[in-house]
C-alpha cells in the first residue's frame, strides 16, 4: 500500500551532516534514484495525486526539480516548465527575487512557456523555508496560471515552509525531523 512505498522511499534518502556547510543535514535523493522502485513509487505517488485534476503545467525548480517533474509531467500528459537560475535560459524571461538565508537570489522563467488560465502544479525535492517554491508560485501567478498545489519529496517542518506559501496547498510524501 501507500505506507509501505513511502517507507521504502523513505528510507532510501541519504542524510549528509555538514553538508554544503555546518550544521546543515543535507537531505540526498540521489540514493533514492539508485533504487529503481523506491523511485519508481515517487513517481506513481505523484501521478496518482495529479492525473485527474487537469494539470496543464509541470512547473520543476533547478535543480531536483528538474529530475522530478518531468516524468511526472509525461505520465499525466502536462508540459513541463524549467523554473532556472538566473542567465541559463536562452530566449526572453521573467524573474523573480527570492531571500535566502544570506542574501537573494533570482528565478526565470521563459516568456510564452505558459498561459494565462493554465494549471500547475510546482515540483521540487524538498521544501525548507518554502523561499524558493514562494518563488516559483509568484512568478507564474504573475502570468495568470493558477498554481494548484506545491509537491515536494521531503519536507523538513521545523523550518516552517508551509506558512510561507500562504494558502497554497502542499503535498510532501516525506516529513523529516
Ligand atoms: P527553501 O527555499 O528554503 O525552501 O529551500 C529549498 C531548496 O533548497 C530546494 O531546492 C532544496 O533542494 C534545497 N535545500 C534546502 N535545504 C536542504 C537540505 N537540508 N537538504 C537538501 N536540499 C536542501
Amino acid at each position: 500500500g501507500t505506507d509501505d512505498r513511502i517507507s521504502r522511499i523513505s528510507s532510501t534518502i541519504r542524510v549528509i551532516p555538514d553538508f554544503p556547510k555546518p550544521g546543515i543535514l543535507f537531505q540526498d535523493i540521489t540514493t533514492l534514484l539508485l533504487d529503481p522502485k523506491a523511485f519508481k513509487d515517487t513517481i506513481d505517488l505523484f501521478v496518482e495525486r495529479y492525473k485527474d485534476k487537469n494539470i496543464n503545467v509541470v512547473a520543476g525548480v533547478e535543480a531536483r526539480g528538474f529530475i522530478f517533474g518531468p516524468p511526472i509531467a509525461l505520465a499525466i500528459g502536462a508540459k513541463f516548465v524549467p523554473m532556472r537560475k538566473p542567465k541559463k535560459l536562452p530566449g526572453e524571461v521573467i524573474s523573480e527575487e527570492y531571500s535566502l538565508e544570506y542574501g537573494t537570489d533570482t528565478m526565470e522563467m521563459h516568456v510564452g512557456a505558459v498561459q494565462p488560465g493554465e494549471r500547475a502544479i510546482v515540483v521540487d525535492d524538498l521544501i525548507a523555508t518554502g523561499g524558493t517554491l514562494n518563488a516559483a508560485i509568484r512568478l507564474l501567478e504573475r502570468v495568470g496560471v493558477t498554481v494548484v498545489e506545491c509537491a515536494c519529496v521531503i519536507e523538513l517542518p521545523e523550518l516552517e515552509g508551509r506558512v510561507k506559501l500562504g494558502n497554497k496547498p502542499l503535498f510532501v510524501l516525506v516529513s523529516s525531523a
